[in-house]
């Protein structure tokens, strides 16, 4: 029989309502004669106010206990979604991520997947019953329970189709799939029927949060094919896979992040071995660097500036301004107001001067660019975060990315 991984997020999982709505659906689709495995999050905004819980108790909360903290949100989600199942007449039985068999290495708060044993899955699934699994958790090699990081029960999905074999892994949500922009920001965006691997993998590595990026690197990686969809309509979405898009759009997608902050280690001697003394010793705190643009230099001197999840700024400042003397900077700056805006599309690599074009569109809405980065699908332009909404709409609308191409 084929099997299929469904994953609910935390709005789709929000109130007893929704969470009836879900167990429904996973219902009929196994009483359709296909094995389930499903994956949930916690409910609604729970991980955020277990963190802001954290906070209220600790002022840097030690990992370990973090991450089981909150992995209880998605252990209340799990046995919540199996007893609403059971009241369909189906047998369902929850697993933490640990009785799945998920085996992390022990970084707590963004722990990766070593090893998916998954046999407790198999023998439920092997019973007639729907295997429910807690997103977003596994265990260390140290046997200690670890979270994915945030929005990690898509990773947790993924990570189960590819060793489940599912014949497609659905990732349920708040809306009806990909679309062109952030709905929230663009009403006019358009659901795409399909995006590629590679695309996607961009579009989620600059905050185009549908998916978490890890989950798109491992679904790439083992030939996961994922179908974005909705858990309020339940109509068809879009579909993640090695070929994409059949349209030829130049541009797919613009995204756009405001959860970083930016750096700037001013007048730094202009020779060799300072950028590596410098992010070597930002990467040796685990420090996650994104964008970096170093100044041509002026008087022998020059400027790098790189962005960081805000999240780590005062940790990267902590690190640039001791190391400052050393490096024989001027002065360490922080910049928390920044937001970057990228737009994304494999229709770039034969298309030249779209670079052009955004920064044309971005100058006529009068938005300054502070830094440019360039992957061969994509062009990011880091800008005030108060412009940055403008700017997606403005990239948007100039790029015709509301209409389907012809
Ligand atoms: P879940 O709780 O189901 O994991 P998320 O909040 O993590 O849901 O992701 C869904 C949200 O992602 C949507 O509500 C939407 O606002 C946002 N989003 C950002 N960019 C896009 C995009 N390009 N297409 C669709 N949704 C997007
Ligand atoms: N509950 C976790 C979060 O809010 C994981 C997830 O929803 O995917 O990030
Ligand atoms: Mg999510």
């Amino acid at each position: 029989m084929s099997l299929v991984v469904q994953k609910f997020g935390g709005t789709s999982v929000a109130d007893p309502d929704r969470m009836k709505a879900v167990a429904d659906h996973v219902a009929r689709t196994r009483r359709q004669g296909q094995d389930v495995v499903v994956v949930v999050s916690a409910m609604g905004k729970t991980t955020d106010d277990l963190i802001r819980l954290a906070h209220d108790v600790c002022d840097d909360p030690p990992g370990r206990e973090m991450d089981m903290l909150l992995t209880a949100g998605e252990r209340i989600s799990m046995a919540l979604l199996c007893m609403a199942i059971e009241e369909h007449g189906v047998p369902a039985a929850s697993f933490t991520g640990s009785q799945a068999g998920i085996v992390t290495d022990t970084s707590h708060g963004r722990a990766k997947i070593l090893e998916v044993r998954g046999d407790r899955l198999r023998e439920a699934v092997a019973q007639g019953k729907v295997a429910v699994v807690a997103g977003f958790q596994g265990v260390s090699i140290e046997r200690d329970v670890t979270t994915l990081g945030r929005g990690g029960s898509d990773t947790t999905a993924v990570a189960l189709a590819a060793v489940l074999k599912a014949e497609a892994c659905e990732i349920y949500t708040d809306v009806a799939g990909v679309y062109t922009a952030d709905p929230r920001v663009v009403p006019s965006a358009r659901r795409l029927p399909s995006v590629s691997y590679e695309e996607m993998q961009e579009m989620a590595a600059t905050g185009g949060r549908v998916l978490a990026l890890r989950s798109v690197e491992f679904a790439r990686n083992h030939g996961v094919v994922l179908h974005v969809r909705s858990s309020f309509t339940w109509e068809p979405g879009t579909w993640v896979n090695e070929e994409g898009t059949l349209e030829q759009a130049i541009i797919s997608g613009v995204t756009h992040d405001t959860s970083e902050a930016k750096v700037t280690v001013a007048q730094v001697p202009d020779r060799p071995g300072i950028a590596a003394r410098l992010f070597g010793a930002l990467a040796d705190d685990d420090i996650n660097v994104d964008m970096i643009v170093q100044n041509t230099s002026t008087g022998g001197t020059t400027d790098i500036s790189f962005t960081v999840p805000r999240a780590d700024l005062a940790a990267a400042m902590r690190v640039s301004e001791a190391l400052g003397p050393e490096i024989g900077a001027n002065s360490v700056t922080a910049d928390a107001e920044i937001g970057r805006v990228s737009v994304i599309g494999a229709g770039m690599k034969t298309n030249p001067g779209v670079a052009a074009r955004v920064f044309r569109v971005l100058s006529d809405e009068d938005v300054n660019i502070e830094m440019i980065s360039t992957s061969s699908i994509r062009i990011s332009c880091v800008v005030r975060a108060k412009d940055v909404e403008r700017a997606v709409q403005a990239l948007h609308a100039a790029f015709e990315l509301d209409r389907a191409p012809a």
